[in-house]
């Protein structure tokens, strides 16, 4: 079903888990902005909470997240008393207006932290916030997960795991750097199914030695294992910004041609599998909360990538976390010392982000839907003559103002996106391919 068209996939393009993305991130936004839009919470505002563990046991070297050696456990000590009190002061502002619907651990592995640590942070969570009933998903490195995190995330009432598998083949984890038998993740999987925990999974293509029968045998490995939703990311190489890749040996690493093939062998084999595709990057099985919502038009984008949370604000905690407002996206210092002093000082800390124009907000609102649901409402915004080229290709048709993606569009969606964004510009360097 897919067609590759290699021109249109030559500019690199933002993977718009917000608009305006992170490059325009300014320092002219920060803990007032977070304070004002706290202060001015509704009552009946839903809420989702992000938590940033960045910490791991093994830095894995294809790695793009804020996350660093868990080696120093008073370092990490320190840090959960940091997101106590984070806590605390989000909670302060908030003065008991706003019901958590949905809670997210991630990082870096938050089963880098000792146990007893991840659970005293649940403790603090709903003492300062109304998350009781809260849908609870955690991020987990399958190699460090044992029957006493099993048994407290059941208790805790963790809904949903998501494991970072990658790659089943042994000769592609070694090149980066991320050596996990798949006897780890099977047992993992079983444990967790037992739990009644649903289980998601992350894996990539276009990794370094990486072929297409060895994507093909992950793919039915991981289809064996049948985790009820699957992201297949194309592994962004950019050395550049991300020196942890430097350990890459670039040239072993599969041209765009190559990650397209691979994409396009994912999609096919995890739709026959049963799996319905999500957006360009997601699968899930139909009775999934990710598949529902998709079928229901209730399916969202953010800085998680693909989601059925539909809050109206996300509140990001911890170091680098990034918090979402209908007018205002903030991060927190990047910095964990950073990060820690400024909650010792009783100062929110968030330091730089973006306020959303009504023009980014009427952008960003056809962004996400083009990318979830595949078709959306242009409205007042003028169609850019480069949507010429999609359209005259067959992977975009144009009705009055509605524009709907066709078959085999999904790996141009995000350059399809990219007609509407007002910041990108031709030699942009800082977004990896567009598959
Ligand atoms: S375990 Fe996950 S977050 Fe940690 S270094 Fe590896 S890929 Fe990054």
């Amino acid at each position: 079903m897919f067609r590759y068209h290699p021109d249109l996939l030559a500019a690199p393009v933002p993977r718009y888990t917000s608009y305006p993305t992170a490059a325009q991130f300014g320092e002219d936004v920060g803990a007032a902005d977070m304070a004002q839009r706290l202060d001015a919470m509704p009552a009946d505002a839903r809420l989702s909470l992000y938590v940033h563990i960045p910490y791991c046991h093994d830095i894995c070297w294809y790695c793009g997240c804020n996350t660093g050696a868990a080696t120093r456990p008073r370092r990490l000590s320190a840090y959960v008393d940091a997101l106590e009190r984070e806590m605390a002061l989000v909670s302060a502002r908030l003065g008991g207006r706003g019901r958590v619907t949905h809670v997210a651990f991630g990082g870096g592995s938050p089963n880098s932290l000792p146990l007893i640590d991840w659970v005293r942070l649940n403790h603090q969570l709903l003492l300062c916030f109304d998350a009781s009933a809260a849908a609870m998903a955690v991020e987990l490195d399958p190699r460090r997960i044992d029957r006493a995190w099993i048994d407290a995330m059941a208790k805790v009432g963790v809904t949903r795991v998501n494991l970072g598998v990658q790659t089943f083949a042994t000769h592609v984890q070694q090149r980066i750097g991320r050596v996990q038998p798949a006897e780890t993740v099977a047992m993992a999987v079983g444990a967790l199914a037992r739990a009644r925990i649903q289980v998601g999974f992350d894996l990539m293509y276009g990794l370094p030695g990486q072929s297409e029968a060895d994507l093909a045998r992950t793919l039915e490995d991981s289809i064996r294992l049948s985790p009820s939703r699957i992201a297949l990311f194309g592994y962004a190489h950019m050395p550049r910004l991300l020196p942890r890749q430097r350990r890459i040996d670039a040239t072993e690493l599969p041209g765009v041609e190559q990650r397209f093939a691979m994409a396009k062998l994912g999609h096919a084999m995890l739709t026959a599998a049963g799996y319905q595709a999500i957006g360009f990057d997601h699968f899930a099985l139909p009775d999934d909360p990710l598949a529902v919502a998709a079928a229901t038009g209730r399916l969202r984008r953010n800085f998680q990538g693909f989601t059925e949370d539909d809050s109206d604000a996300l509140i990001g905690m911890g170091a680098s976390a990034i918090s979402q407002f209908p007018d205002l996206i903030v991060q927190n210092e990047k910095n964990a010392g950073a990060y820690r002093d400024a909650v010792s000082n009783h100062r929110l800390p968030a330091a730089r982000g973006v306020r959303r124009s009504a023009d980014d907000q009427r952008r960003g609102a056809l962004i996400e839907r083009l990318l979830c649901d595949g078709r959306a409402a242009c409205g007042d915004l003028a169609e850019p003559a480069l949507l010429d080229r999609f359209e005259r290709i067959g992977l975009l048709r144009r009705e009055g103002d509605e524009l709907m993606l066709q078959p085999g569009a999904a790996p141009y969606a995000r350059s399809i996106a990219a007609c509407f964004d007002a910041y990108l510009r031709p030699a942009e360097t800082r977004f990896s391919v567009a598959v």
